[in-house]
């Protein structure tokens, strides 16, 4: 199964991501996490990118898809891939279809979070999560159990991301609103669209995507 999570920053695509890696065992693809990674090992991608994620701006399409790519050649063929936060332009769909050819799989779903923007500035300006397991949480609305210690890995360290900022967000949207919702026609056209309110509880979202995939 290879499916891909679409909607604007702070939707609850990673959220969602985790929550289906662990109940379902498939792998999340986060090109966010991939090019996070690359601006903190100061890679030669990661020193292209760091200003362009600063400003809330997108990444190239040559080097996003480059990286999934690469993730794909190392997995299992036998492992479902869920796609968070690529493709997000009409070239990035493009280059996922060729790739996803290339390795024999093709696309299920796609799920659209749809949520409110107004909330979502809420939800960015609160994100952190675990500085040693990646574990996402809230400020309000998914605190650890335990003030100040991991559920999942027991790490009392937590990270916030440097564009998670009013202002940058602003920007991401805009970008979200210009170059990512106009790829959801195409994938309209081939049948696979499926929408969920991204605005219901964590946990109600997460039901909702598994009743999508059985
Ligand atoms: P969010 O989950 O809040 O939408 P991501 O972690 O997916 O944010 O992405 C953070 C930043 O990384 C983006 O603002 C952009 O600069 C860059 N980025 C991530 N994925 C892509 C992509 N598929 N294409 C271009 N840029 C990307
Ligand atoms: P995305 O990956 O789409 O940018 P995240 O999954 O990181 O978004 O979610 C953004 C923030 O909002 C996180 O702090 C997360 O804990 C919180 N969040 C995610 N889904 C929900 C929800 N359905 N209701 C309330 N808060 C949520
Ligand atoms: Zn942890």
């Amino acid at each position: 199964m290879n499916i891909i999570l679409l909607g604007p920053p702070g939707a609850g695509k990673g959220t969602q991501s985790q929550r289906l890696v662990d109940r379902r065992g498939m792998r999340q693809l986060s090109t966010g996490d991939m090019l996070r990674a690359a601006v903190k090992a100061q890679t030669p991608i990661g020193q292209r990118a760091k200003a362009v994620m600063d400003a809330g701006e997108l990444v190239s399409d040559e080097i996003v898809s480059a990286l999934i790519s690469a993730e794909l050649e190392a997995m299992d063929e036998d492992t479902g891939a869920i796609f968070d936060g690529y493709p997000r332009t009409a070239v990035q769909a493009a280059a996922l279809d060729e790739i996803l050819a290339k390795h024999g799989r093709s696309l299920d779903h796609v799920i659209e979070l749809e949520v409110n923007e107004d909330a979502l500035v809420e939800r960015i300006v609160g994100r952190f999560s675990c500085a040693n397991c990646g574990k996402g949480y809230h400020d309000i609305f998914e605190r650890p159990k335990v003030e100040g210690v991991c559920d999942v890995c027991g790490a009392t360290e937590f990270k916030r991301r440097p564009d998670d900022n009013e202002e940058t967000v602003r920007t991401r949207m805009a970008e979200y609103r210009a170059k990512t919702a106009p790829i959801l026609p195409i994938y309209d056209a081939q049948g696979i669209v499926s929408r969920v309110d991204g605005m219901a509880d964590i946990e109600a979202v997460t039901d909702r995507i598994e009743a999508i995939l059985s």
